[in-house]
């Protein structure tokens, strides 16, 4: 077999072997395919598409190119969850301690900041001391002792995603429904779950800019999953406008840990407890989607889902103290606000202007080895279908550079658009794929 021979017949809209696959991934993770056709090959993916049989090939090959966890030797069933990447995206760290705190439970590995998406690790890194670099034994240990995981990706699993991830990210082929598919679906197998709970997000800030897509990407990766016998749904979710009202590493652990207070945005705590109670309920902790709402509500209210999360920073050597004193998190020199310049009705707050915005005040990363800050960031104060009227706050720009400050207030003020009528608010949901 070589290499040439395979890109060729992708790029051919030819169907791909099993042994095609596996002998194109087990050779690039090996070194012996170079990254340049692999770039190749993936560009002729995202073009040409690949059908069930082969992204369940592609994903199985990833999944088994490196360590396979056995949770089972932790607890009887761990539930996952994994968020296609979005802007605001504070979910994990909110929803995984409410689950734990009703004795589900969660053993999750994150990863960082992608692109104009942020990234859960980066967010946890916000308290000092707190460790994403977990080995495989101290993850099952961790389970077994407090039920509540949350680290990043060992190198060691699915090191066929980490290698492809990194060279799709500067290549131009990260929104692929096969790639996408394989690349969460790989991890996913890997990390052991038995059940798995997909948040797919459509929209300005999502990878999937449709509907549509966004419903093919969720019924692929649950097929995925029931084919490796895993239980998996998919939520689709909105994501034109960012979630919760903060965008920014330590701005949004405050958001998270306030919504386990049981304070903060309506999207937020809906999209938290909705997804806490799916996770519930497939994980049989919950006998219906409401007891898994009543479940999760009462974990936040009875303070058990923050004394969870208290219980996860100390277990990751976190200095809880920032976690009890929100006030000690990392703060940026300047804040200003962005005014609304006429008075309407909200009808846009794009979200990727508003991550890319972020990004630039040196929230996330240009490129992979660029070192981020954590206090910079965006509050937003204002969702679609408000009414605003002229001169009011919409955005609280939070920086450590006057002059980027000064780019990020002008472009924030272009991504927001008024309607004179009144708008409709967006859903908080889509639906739900595989229940
Ligand atoms: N999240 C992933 O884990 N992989 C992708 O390819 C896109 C989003």
């Amino acid at each position: 077999m070589r290499a040439v021979d395979i890109i060729a017949k992708k790029r051919d809209y030819k169907t791909l072997s099993q042994a095609e696959i596996e002998f194109f991934i087990n050779n690039y993770v090996a070194g012996i395919i170079p990254d340049y056709q692999m770039s190749a090959w993936a560009m002729a993916v995202l073009l040409n598409g690949m059908n069930l049989k082969e992204i369940t090939a592609l994903t199985l090959a990833m999944a088994h190119s490196g360590d396979m966890l056995d949770l089972h030797k932790a607890v009887k069933i761990a539930v996952d969850k994994h968020s296609t990447g979005g802007v605001g995206d504070k979910t994990s760290i909110t929803v995984a301690p409410i689950v734990a705190a009703c004795g589900l439970p969660v053993g999750k590995m994150s990863g960082r900041g992608l692109g104009f998406s942020g990234g859960t690790l980066d967010k946890l890194e916000s308290i000092p001391g707190y460790r994403v670099d977990l080995s495989p034994e101290e993850f099952i240990q961790q389970l077994h002792d407090h039920g509540i995981v949350l680290t990043g990706q060992s190198a060691d699993l699915a090191p066929a995603d980490g290698k492809l991830y990194a060279l799709r990210d500067v290549t131009g082929t990260v929104p692929s429904i096969p790639l996408i598919a394989s690349s969460v679906m790989s991890k996913k197998i890997a990390a052991g779950a038995d059940a798995i709970v997909l948040d797919v997000k459509v929209g300005k800030g999502a990878f999937m800019k449709n509907l549509k897509d966004a419903r093919e990407l969720a019924e692929v990766m649950v097929a995925i999953g029931k084919l490796s016998k895993r239980k998996v749904i998919a939520v689709l979710t909105p994501m034109n406008e960012p979630l919760g009202c903060t965008v920014g590493n330590a701005l949004e652990l405050r958001e998270a840990v306030e919504m386990l207070h049981g304070t903060g945005p309506d999207d937020y705590r809906y999209h938290c407890v909705h997804l806490s109670a799916y996770m519930l309920l497939l994980g049989k902790k919950a006998r219906t989607l409401d007891e898994g709402i009543s479940m999760a509500e009462k974990a936040i209210a009875d303070g058990s889902a923050f004394q969870k999360f208290r219980e996860l920073v100390i277990a990751q050597g976190g200095d809880v103290s920032f976690v009890d004193d929100l006030e000690k998190l990392p703060k940026a020199k300047y804040v200003e606000n962005v005014y609304a310049d006429q008075e309407g009705y909200i009808a846009e707050v794009n979200a990727q202007e508003v991550g890319e915005t972020s990004v630039d005040l040196g929230a996330g990363r240009a490129q992979k080895s660029d070192k981020i800050d954590l206090a910079v960031g965006i509050k937003v104060f204002v969702k679609i279908g408000d009414k605003v009227r002229k001169g009011q706050t919409l955005f609280e720009v939070h920086a450590q550079d006057k002059g980027k400050q000064h780019s990020a207030i002008e472009r924030l003020k272009n991504a927001v658009k008024y309607k004179k009528a009144p708008v409709k608010r967006p859903p908080y949901f889509h639906g739900v794929i595989g229940m």
